[in-house]
């Protein structure tokens, strides 16, 4: 799993798809730039996101808000005050945690001594064993798992009431109990606010301090009456949209996963009071769908319910999926209440409600929220698309499988030779599908050599032009995933190529 993680970077690299941002400076860290292949990945992303949440419904439309906002907005929604991560350093190995990712990962060694157990009892009782049974019955694995609970909950306490001594306590608890990693050398924990600042203004005096947004929902939340009213929506309606959001993690790593700066695809639903866990499942459901439908199997995805809520959150879940290091979050799913809507109104002085003609009342709505992030759904996909086949011969290839709907280029055209013609016809081939489709001329090395490029760049068709190309009009079309060849009249390419490539 290391080893494919490390494949996924140098590929990545490799292959002009992510590059480390002011990389002959040496770089940024958790800052990354998208190459010229990433950045076609990337927005086939972000259109297939947008397409079925904003083309599909008719009851949501995005909009495109600015990164920076009023100031006021970020106290009213809580993230001046609450948008901390917990802190801590170890001071032996000088190395800076997050407090509660660092007991979580506490919490899953003790689970994969718990699944360990389980395996071994597998093995030992084939058929007969029933691991329900296991579970409640063997006492280590009863032990590890309740052990297990006992420290994520109190971990939430602990970090719900700000007891941040606690939290400290609970680390060196878990080591003391761990002989493995023995007793370490940590500081205090303490709160740090994820938020980049920056000013606005020219005169020192009177500038204003802004932050750059850490989310894009909020800009959704202060124009919620200015697009029902302009849109004319009606309850249950939905406001979307696609943009940059800032973080300053305390530990950013694992690639693209946790960045400095990252975009988000989010979707606020606004419906009414007492019906929002009727909304919630639907989207919880809607969005693993969406997921299902790229095709990257089912076993990579499950759900994780949240015990501990967010402040303004009355129930969420996230769609977690296996990444090269194991599942981690991807998009959340979240009953928001009429938290941001009743706290924007109480700071501005403005009134942000609904008139519900069908009901003949006023209210705030509630709100249900799904939002991913579009650098994690590029690892999802890029990991999991890239493989390495041993072919029939015994050689190996490389090959991007990505959903071909994403795929940054869809077809290579490729000469056989560079004389007699043939560039000529590839050439008036691509003039005619690059209106439909993002094509790509190769004619340099041997074709098979030219294959294996395409095929590492996740290109689903390569179209060879050949002599008989000249005399009948037809060319051979190879399939990426089979390497299977066929050979089809010109005018045919492009109805195949689009029943391929079309969501
Ligand atoms: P995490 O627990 O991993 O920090 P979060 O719960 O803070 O994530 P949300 O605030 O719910 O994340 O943001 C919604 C989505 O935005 C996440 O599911 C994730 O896909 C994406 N996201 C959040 N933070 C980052 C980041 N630093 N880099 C890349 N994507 C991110």
């Amino acid at each position: 799993q290391e080893d494919l993680f490390k494949n996924v970077v140098s590929h990545a690299k490799e292959y002009g798809f992510i590059f480390p941002s002011s990389e002959i400076y040496d770089g940024l860290s958790a800052v990354y730039d998208y190459a010229q292949n990433g950045a076609e990945l990337k927005k086939n992303i972000r259109e297939y996101w947008w397409k079925s949440m904003v083309q599909m419904h008719e009851n949501i439309v995005g909009i495109d808000s600015a990164i920076f906002m009023h100031p006021t907005t970020w106290k009213a929604s809580g993230h001046v005050d609450a948008f901390n991560d917990p802190l801590i350093d170890n001071k032996d190995s000088k190395k800076r945690y997050r407090a509660d990712v660092l007991i979580e990962d506490y919490a899953e060694k003790i689970n994969q001594k718990a699944q360990k157990e389980i395996e071994k009892a597998r093995t030992r009782f084939g058929e007969a064993f029933n691991e329900q049974e296991f579970i409640t019955t063997n006492t280590r694995v009863v032990e590890y798992l309740a052990k297990k609970k006992e420290i994520l909950e109190r971990m939430a306490r602990s970090l719900e009431t700000e007891n941040l001594a606690d939290v400290k306590a609970l680390i060196e608890e878990l080591e003391i109990a761990d002989p493995e990693t023995g007793s370490k050398n940590w500081t205090d924990v303490r709160q740090f606010n994820l938020m980049f600042g920056t000013k606005l203004g020219a005169e020192a005096a009177t500038a204003m301090d802004l932050y750059l947004r850490p989310e894009t929902a909020q800009g959704i939340f202060v124009n919620f009456l200015n697009v029902q009213k302009t849109g004319r929506m009606k309850i249950p309606f939905g406001i979307a949209q696609t943009g940059k959001a800032f973080r300053n993690e305390i530990v950013a790593r694992q690639f693209i996963f946790r960045m400095r700066e990252f975009e988000q695809m989010e979707m606020q639903f606004f419906v009414r009071p007492g019906e929002e866990m009727q909304y919630y499942e639907y989207w919880k459901e809607t969005r693993l769908k969406w997921h299902l439908s790229l095709g990257l199997g089912r076993e990579n995805y499950r759900f994780h319910d949240h015990e501990k809520l967010a402040h303004y959150a009355n129930a969420a879940s996230d769609i977690e999926f296996n990444f090269p290091f194991g599942f981690k979050e991807l998009e959340g799913i979240h009953s928001r209440t009429d938290f941001d809507l009743k706290a924007h109104e109480q700071h501005s002085g403005k009134k942000l409600q609904y008139f519900d003609t069908e009901e003949n009342r006023n209210y705030t709505p509630y709100v249900v929220e799904t939002s991913v992030g579009l650098d994690r759904m590029f690892l999802a996909v890029f990991s999991n698309s890239l493989k390495e086949e041993t072919l029939e011969d015994g050689s190996v290839r490389t090959v991007l499988k990505l959903p071909s709907v994403l795929a940054p280029t869809k077809a290579a055209v490729l000469p056989l030779v560079k004389k007699d013609g043939l560039p000529d016809v590839a050439r008036a081939i691509i003039e005619d599908l690059k209106w439909d489709f993002n094509v790509a001329y190769d004619e340099k090395d041997a074709v098979g050599r030219r294959y294996r490029r395409q095929d590492a760049l996740g290109t689903p068709f390569c179209i060879t032009v050949d002599h008989q190309t000249l005399e009948d009009q037809t060319v051979t079309i190879r399939h990426r995933d089979t390497m299977a060849q066929d050979r089809v009249k010109i005018s045919d390419l492009r109805g195949i190529i689009n029943e391929e490539v079309s969501i």
